[in-house]
Formats: C-alpha cells, sequence, structure tokens
C-alpha cells in the first residue's frame, strides 16, 4: 500500500476514536482523499432516536463537502473498524458517495488487514436520476 493509502488509512483509523456509539459499540472512521490531497474525516454517530444517526462515511463526505468540495474530486475512501472482517459501507452511504465519485477505491481496513474494493463494484448500478424528469422540466418551461 502506498504512503497516501497508508496515510489515508491511519486518518480513519484516529478519527475512529472519536465515534459516538453507546447502542451498536460499533465505532467506525472513514477517510476521504480529495485530489488536492486533502483529506476529511468522519465517525458514525448514534441515537437513541436510532434512524437519527449517521454513519462515518456520510459523515466524512459531509464535512468533505462543506469544505467546498465537488462532484468528481474525491480520490479515494478509507473505512476503518476493529471486525475482524472488512467492512463495506451501508446501502445508503454507497449511494450519497456515488452522488460525488462514479468511480471510487475504497480501503476496508482493520487491525489486521486492509482490502481494497471498488464503488462500481459495491454499487454497480446505482440510482441517478428520476426518470421522465428532464422531459417534465422542458414541457415546463414551454409551458406544458
Ligand atoms: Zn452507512
Amino acid at each position: 500500500m502506498s504512503r497516501p493509502e497508508q496515510a489515508l488509512v491511519a486518518a480513519a483509523r484516529a478519527v475512529r476514536q472519536r465515534a459516538y456509539a453507546p447502542y451498536s459499540g460499533f465505532k467506525v472512521g472513514a477517510a476521504l482523499r480529495r485530489r488536492d490531497g486533502r483529506i476529511f474525516a468522519g465517525c458514525n454517530v448514534e441515537n437513541a432516536s436510532f434512524g437519527a444517526g449517521i454513519c462515518a462515511e456520510r459523515a466524512a463526505l459531509l464535512q468533505a463537502v462543506a469544505a467546498g468540495t465537488r462532484v468528481g474530486e474525491l480520490q479515494a475512501l478509507a473505512i476503518y473498524t476493529a471486525a475482524g472482517t472488512p467492512t463495506p459501507p451501508c446501502g445508503m452511504c454507497l449511494q450519497f458517495l456515488v452522488e460525488f465519485a462514479r468511480e471510487l477505491p475504497i480501503h476496508l481496513a482493520g487491525p489486521r488487514r486492509v482490502e481494497t474494493v471498488h464503488l462500481t463494484a459495491l454499487l454497480p448500478r446505482p440510482f441517478r436520476r428520476f426518470p421522465g424528469a428532464a422531459r417534465r422540466r422542458a414541457l415546463r418551461s414551454r409551458g406544458g
């Protein structure tokens, strides 16, 4: 694994310590690297109202977008958990990520090993747009 990839995994591992996971006990850290080399990290934050929690992957992407990151600028993602097996992002996070990166190497890291997978392999047919939305917009603009 190259030095930039090692640094990305290290950032995910470090931010995992800040995870708030009193309900599942499953702490996750995620780090996204932008093309300019800047890294954005996020951890999972759970809530007594379970659905209000957020995954580490989306927390990291929120940081990146708030710092000005736009579509196509993300280069790689690392996810760190203490699990013995690699832990891929959930479906909601995959959909959230694919909005900003059509393709993205994802390093699934833990204390024993790192496995690299790709966003396109985990989410081969993402939802991209509302079918017919462009046509409806065109009709509306013509007064239809
Ligand atoms: Zn998720």
